[in-house]
C-alpha cells in the first residue's frame, strides 16, 4: 500500500510543498485530499494539482488510509479532538508539527493510534528538503515505507532512533536554513559596505553557497575540513578570513546556537 489514500489536515505551506513534490513524482492526484478552513488555499491546490479538497476534516480523515496532521502545534489539540470520534484503528497518522511528543496524540485523539513523527524543513518547497522521521516499534515496515514515500517527495529523509533525535534534527536541518540565510545575509551586507552593488553581492554570495554545498555533497570521500583546507593557502586571503572566524570562535558559537535550539525544542514539548 505504498500508494495509500492520503488526507492532509491543514493546507498551508508545508502541505503545499509535500503535495507539489508528490504530484511531480507521479503520486496519483486522485489519492490526495487536503482540508483547510479558508477557501483560497484549497482552490489553489485543486487548480495546481487536481487533488480533492474540502473543509470537512472528519469526513476526509474517515475516507483516508493515511492522515497527515499539518496544522500549527497550538491548534493540534483542538483539531485532534474534533477527529476523536472516528475509528482510527486501521489508519496511519503522520504528524509534521514541531514540539508535540508522539504519546500526546493518542491522548488528543482519545484512542490508541499508529503515529509517525516527522520534522521537515522549508527547502522541501523546492525539492531540496530534509525530513527527520521517528517511528515507534509498533509501526510496520509497510507504514514506514508509506511515510518515506510521502516525505521523500520534497527531498531526503533520515530516520532517528528516538524522539530526542528529532530535536537534534530541528537544530541540524529544521532550523538551519535560517543559519545559512543569516551567513549569506551577513556576507551580502559586508559586500555592500565595501562598495559592491547589492545584486552583485547577492549573486556572488549565493553562488558561493550553492557551490560549497555541492562540493560537500559531491566529495563524500573528503572531510569538510579537508575541503576548507583545500581553499586555504598559508598566509593567503582565505586563511586570513578563516582565522578571523576562528579567533571569534565561530565553531563555539554554532555549537551554542544549536544547543539553544535543542533546549527550546525540549521546552516546547
Ligand atoms: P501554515 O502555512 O500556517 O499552515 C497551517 C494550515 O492549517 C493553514 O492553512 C491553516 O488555515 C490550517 N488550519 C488552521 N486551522 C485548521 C483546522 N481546524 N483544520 C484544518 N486546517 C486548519 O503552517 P506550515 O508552515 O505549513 O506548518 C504546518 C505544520 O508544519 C506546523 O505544525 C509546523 O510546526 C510544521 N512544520 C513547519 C515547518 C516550516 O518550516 N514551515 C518545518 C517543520 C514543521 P488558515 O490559514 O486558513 O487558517
Amino acid at each position: 500500500m505504498t500508494q495509500a489514500k492520503v488526507c492532509f489536515i491543514g493546507a498551508g505551506n508545508m502541505t503545499r510543498s509535500i503535495i507539489s513534490g508528490l504530484v511531480k513524482h507521479g503520486y496519483p492526484s486522485a489519492l490526495i485530499h487536503a482540508t483547510n478552513p479558508s477557501q483560497g488555499k484549497l482552490d489553489a491546490l485543486k487548480q495546481d494539482f487536481a487533488i480533492e479538497v474540502s473543509h470537512d476534516n472528519a469526513a476526509a480523515a474517515q475516507a483516508a488510509d493515511v492522515i497527515v496532521l499539518s496544522v500549527k502545534p497550538q491548534l493540534m489539540e483542538a483539531v485532534c479532538d474534533a477527529l476523536s470520534h472516528l475509528d482510527l484503528a486501521n489508519k496511519l497518522i503522520i504528524t509534521i508539527a514541531a514540539g508535540i511528543p508522539a504519546a500526546r496524540y493518542s491522548q488528543y485523539l482519545k484512542q490508541p493510534i499508529k503515529l509517525i513523527r516527522t520534522m521537515p524543513n522549508t527547502p522541501t518547497q523546492i525539492g531540496y528538503g530534509m525530513t527527520g522521521i521517528y517511528a515507534g516499534d509498533d509501526i510496520s515496515a509497510e507504514q514506514k515505507a508509506i511515510c518515506e514515500t510521502l516525505m521523500q517527495s520534497g527531498g531526503k529523509v533520515v530516520w532517528v532512533d528516538s524522539e530526542d533525535g528529532l530535536n537534534q534534527v530541528i537544530a541540524l536541518s529544521g532550523s538551519s536554513p535560517a543559519y545559512f540565510f543569516l551567513f549569506i545575509e551577513s556576507m551580502i551586507a559586508s559586500g555592500v559596505n565595501m562598495g559592491m552593488a547589492e545584486d552583485k553581492a547577492r549573486l556572488l554570495a549565493e553562488q558561493a553557497a550553492l557551490g560549497a554545498a555541492q562540493m560537500v555533497i559531491q566529495n563524500q570521500q573528503l572531510s569538510v575540513a579537508q575541503l576548507r583546507q583545500n581553499v586555504m593557502s598559508k598566509g593567503g586571503t582565505t586563511a586570513r578570513a578563516v582565522e578571523t572566524f576562528q579567533q571569534g570562535d565561530l565553531g563555539g558559537l554554532v555549537d551554542k546556537a544549536m544547543r539553544n535550539c535543542v533546549d527550546r525544542a525540549e521546552e516546547m514539548a
